[in-house]
């Protein structure tokens, strides 16, 4: 069932579920487990991989770990564990446990000390060169190393040595014995441990060894008594050796499913790839807004339900594709068109006084703060003598059919009154600086009795009241749908102007603006307030308000 609570048939992995509860595997109970590496901050694929494991867990009344998979020691930070933590939160999930893989290292050098015992692991001293010679191809099998024949007794010496940091670095590794003729050359003799000299964020320099992703994944799953591991497709071949490695130790019988990686438009979808735009200075951070991380469209003004609604929608999938971006933006609008609060900001200033109108008159209009809210109220918005439109919103010459204003035209002032243009008055290079027009005493909205008919409604802001604020517009980050297929760097696809910068006079009440607020500015999108925002007012477009976007 969708938030909405529509129905909808079942996918795979919600079928084996079913399956599984039914046939009261483990006892009727689901445990999942979202477990990122913390080298980086999470994006919108990670998003979907937590909306799924939370949400199946969920669903079918169990629940789900945060595990942190910090098995490699060069890469990761703590920086980033926060950064996880409050993504996943922000999503609106909540984790039963929190979980280190480095919390297992003793347990998995236990589990890899049983495996030399039992004869299904050898030290080898080969070089990776060595290896990579004698390990065949999926056609000619492998031919065993000179050390895979070694007795238990120097094995266990040989890693405890290993372990107690007696050899260097790519000395000597540790293997799982399993079948050299396999054709899933995952099997073929894979490395379980490699030696490491490096600091790791949580366990020091305790460990001289650290396990290889497979020697680690599995093992903290069935540690953790998980029943159903989801991961992305490129882990199908390690599935056999998953269950192999859980065999072999007669471990919890965790087993894995694949669901297909999501793949966005016009965007790259990889932790080692976004490092490097901030690293290489292409955005100004992992939250940059044109970012798809989490954070990024935080800061944006993206909100979990749209995240949410997006990932439900797409569902999962066997195999991969490239979904297009402005889906996720369709669930944007459709979020911010429920929630946000209208408000009146001008682009491209046009003065425009009202010359009848008393010098220091103030009139207080009421606007609506959300038409699709009834309870979102009002609020007050001062009219004056000076006001400011968009320059967009007049026309000298207009064509026919232009309902905004033009000479001797009539136009409503949003949630205010009628005016009328009567002069336009022009610098000596022609160039409009100022409307005079006068406004239609009995037409304030709400109470007009004017009997006039206007089509045209265009916003404003009060000049003297207006505030100055600086407006982050943003376009695709990649000029190509899939920068990460193109042959070359996918830098060299980097749109160079997906950040354009200007002026805005908004009206007063977003000097209160909070990070939280969400805004339509009236005409021209959805807005949210900045982080960067302090005595200067900073907001972001989040979408515009219809999909206007084209490729180039
Ligand atoms: P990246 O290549 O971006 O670093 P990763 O798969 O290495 O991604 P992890 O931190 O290892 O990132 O992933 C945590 C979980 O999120 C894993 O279960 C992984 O399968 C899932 N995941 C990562 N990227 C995607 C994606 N694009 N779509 C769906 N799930 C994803
Ligand atoms: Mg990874």
């Amino acid at each position: 069932m969708s938030e909405e609570g529509k129905e909808r048939s079942l996918n795979f992995i919600e079928e084996i579920v079913e399956n599984d509860l039914k046939n009261n595997r483990h006892g009727g109970r689901i445990l999942t487990r979202f477990p990122p590496e913390p080298n980086g901050y999470l994006h919108i694929g990670h998003a979907k991989s937590i909306c799924l494991n939370f949400g199946l867990a969920k669903r079918y009344g169990g629940g789900t770990n945060l595990r942190f998979d910090d098995t490699n020691p060069v890469t990761e930070d703590t920086e980033y564990v926060d950064s996880i933590k409050n993504d996943v939160k922000w999503l609106g999930f909540d984790w039963v446990n929190e979980y280190y893989a480095s919390d297992y290292f003793d347990q998995l050098y236990a589990y890899a000390i049983k495996l030399i015992k039992d004869g299904y692991a050898y030290v080898d001293d080969s070089t990776s060169e060595e290896m990579a010679a004698l390990k065949g191809t999926p056609t000619v099998p492998g031919k065993p190393s000179p050390y895979r024949d070694r007795s238990v007794e120097e094995n266990l010496e040989l890693f405890e040595g290993m372990a107690a940091g007696k050899y260097p670095e790519g000395s000597r590794v540790l293997r799982a014995k399993i079948d050299l003729n396999s054709s899933n050359m995952l099997m073929r003799d894979p490395i379980m441990y490699r030696i490491k000299f490096a600091h790791h964020h949580r366990t020091g320099d305790k460990w001289k060894v650290y396990p290889m992703y497979d020697f680690a994944h599995g093992q903290s799953d069935s540690i953790e008594e998980i029943t159903h591991s989801i991961c992305t497709l490129e882990f199908v071949a390690h599935r056999e050796l998953y269950d192999w490695f859980i065999e072999k130790l007669g471990i919890f019988p965790s087993k894995q499913y694949e669901f297909a990686r999501l793949n966005m438009t016009y965007t790259v979808m990889s932790k080692r790839k976004l490092l490097q735009l901030v690293n290489e200075k292409f955005v100004s951070s992992w939250d940059d807004p044109r970012m798809p991380t989490i954070s990024g469209m935080r800061r944006r003004g993206y909100t979990p339900k749209a995240i949410r609604d997006f990932a439900e929608r797409i569902g999962i999938q066997k195999r991969d594709n490239l979904i297009d971006v402005s889906l996720l933006e369709f669930f944007v609008r459709e979020d911010l068109n429920r929630i946000s609060t209208r408000v009146m900001a001008v682009f491209e200033p046009l003065k425009v006084v009202i010359t009848n109108w008393p010098e220091g008159k103030v009139e207080v209009c009421k606007l609506e703060n959300n038409p699709e809210d009834p309870e979102s109220g009002h609020r007050e918005v001062n009219f004056g003598k000076e006001i400011f439109i968009e320059a967009s919103d007049f026309m000298e010459e207009p064509p026919a059919k232009y309902f905004r204003l033009k000479p001797g035209g009539m136009v409503r002032l949003k949630g205010a009154f009628i005016i009328q243009c009567d002069e336009v008055v022009k610098d000596a290079e022609g160039k409009i600086t100022e409307l005079r027009c006068s406004y239609i005493e009995n037409s304030k909205s709400g109470e007009d009795v004017s009997g006039l008919k206007v089509k045209g409604v265009i916003h404003w802001v009060n000049a003297q009241e207006a505030a100055e604020a600086e407006v982050r517009l943003y376009d695709r980050l990649f000029k190509v749908e899939n920068p990460a297929a193109e042959e070359g760097d996918f830098k060299d696809f980097i749109n160079e102007n997906s950040l354009q910068v200007v002026k805005a006079l908004v009206e007063p009440s977003l000097k209160k603006a909070t990070l939280e607020d969400k805004y339509q500015f009236i005409r021209n999108g959805y807005f949210v307030l900045d982080p960067d925002s302090g005595e200067k007012l900073i907001f972001n477009k989040t979408v515009g308000l219809k999909d206007s976007w084209k490729p180039a």
